[in-house]
């Protein structure tokens, strides 16, 4: 780790929490933030946790213009017993280096970008929201930020660590949703930036959303760019099938998001000597295998909603019942376990958790 000089100023005024029983996702910041520059000739430099506050920028800098960004997201769990919690959080600092890589930007320094975190966190330990199921998400983003508008890598950025609390994303319990096969639109394609973490992907995404959106449906499944047949992604988030006893994946082909949660159930399943395979799948598939009663589970997976099933498809004019619309088995032990290595009450066979200690912070 580089070994940088960290400057920390508080803010004088702290802000009124908002009751953290009624939280929705993403309206509300906490009182600080972390933001380190570039410029192409200095490296990284001039870290700093400052008050929550605008971003002063040129009209011309170039994110405005040709979205020349990444982002992250994880959350910092409350234990019961007060930890502060991170899960892989060293996984969220990797894949952002690979997104920086794809988009011509500076890789950052994971080791400090991780500290950084931990510092922030140990600062803004109240917002950390306690009632179950809550969590403080953590937004770590880069823009680019040179006034200029020619086509090409920003010679100056800005790395910044935003933090919001968040609430149950499951208030009544696990509730499954209903999917609508995306057959115009795409979300990527082999050899775009599917695979990386950057703004265009959701900017581009918007549309099928909200069409699906109007026909009742709460997300849309992703198909492959070129044929549109081989199934993707679901929204944004990774998915999994459970078919006569086998769960099954898409085979991350460079189009697909490699998600944390993605892996970790992974991990899960191969521990639990439950069949699995990660390969191509086809929407074809799936109809056949709903049509002859073997599809028994289907959920999407994310750091948002840990899983998220899905109790219908509908597909060229069908609609396709799973498990009678409701949670499957499957769903509801990878939710169980997940969540409950998350906030420290299930023991964690991979090592998993980080503990954000007290003494992480030194003014
Ligand atoms: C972030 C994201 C995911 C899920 O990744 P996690 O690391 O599990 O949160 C999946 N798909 C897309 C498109 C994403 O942006």
């Amino acid at each position: 780790m580089r070994d940088y000089q960290m400057e920390i100023s508080l803010t004088a005024a702290r802000k009124q929490k908002p009751a953290f029983d009624q939280l929705q996702f993403g309206r509300h910041f906490t009182d600080h933030m972390f933001v380190m520059d570039y410029s192409t000739e200095k490296g990284w430099y001039d870290p700093r946790i400052i008050p929550y506050q605008p971003v002063t920028l040129e009209p011309s800098a170039m994110i405005f213009h040709y979205g020349q960004t990444v982002f992250e997201g994880l959350k910092a769990y409350l234990s019961k017993e007060g930890q502060v919690l991170l899960f892989r959080p060293e996984k969220n600092m990797e894949r952002m280096n690979r997104s920086n890589a794809r988009l011509c930007m500076p890789p950052i320094d994971e080791e400090f970008a991780l500290y950084a975190l931990k510092q922030l966190l140990s600062i803004e330990k109240d917002w950390i929201p306690s009632y179950e199921g809550t969590s403080l998400y953590i937004r770590p983003f880069i823009i680019s930020t040179e006034p200029f508008l020619g086509v090409a890598p920003s010679n100056s950025y800005r790395f910044m660590i935003i933090l919001s609390p968040v609430g149950a994303y499951y208030k009544e319990g696990i509730n499954p949703v209903k999917i609508s096969v995306e057959q115009e639109f795409v979300r990527a394609v082999q050899g775009g930036t599917g695979n990386a973490k950057t703004a265009g992907n959701y900017a581009g995404s918007l549309k099928a959303q909200e069409m699906a959106g109007n026909s009742g449906y709460s997300q849309v499944l992703w198909l492959d760019g070129k044929e549109k047949k081989y199934i993707e992604e679901v929204g944004s988030m990774n998915v999994f099938f459970k078919i006569n006893g086998e769960v099954i994946t898409p085979v991350l082909n460079g189009s697909i998001l490699d998600g944390v949660t993605r892996d970790s159930i992974i991990q899960l399943i191969e521990h639990w000597n439950i069949p699995f395979s990660e390969r191509k799948i086809s929407m074809e598939e799936i109809y056949q295998a709903h049509k002859e009663g073997t599809l028994e589970e289907a959920f999407g997976t994310g750091t948002a909603a840990v899983i998220s099933p899905i109790g219908e498809f509908f597909w060229q004019n069908e609609q396709l019942e799973i498990n009678n619309g409701e949670t499957g088995e499957l769903a509801k032990k990878l939710y169980d376990t997940l969540t409950g290595i998350q906030y420290g009450t299930h023991e964690d066979p991979f090592g998993w958790r980080v503990e954000v200690l007290e003494e992480a912070l030194n003014i």
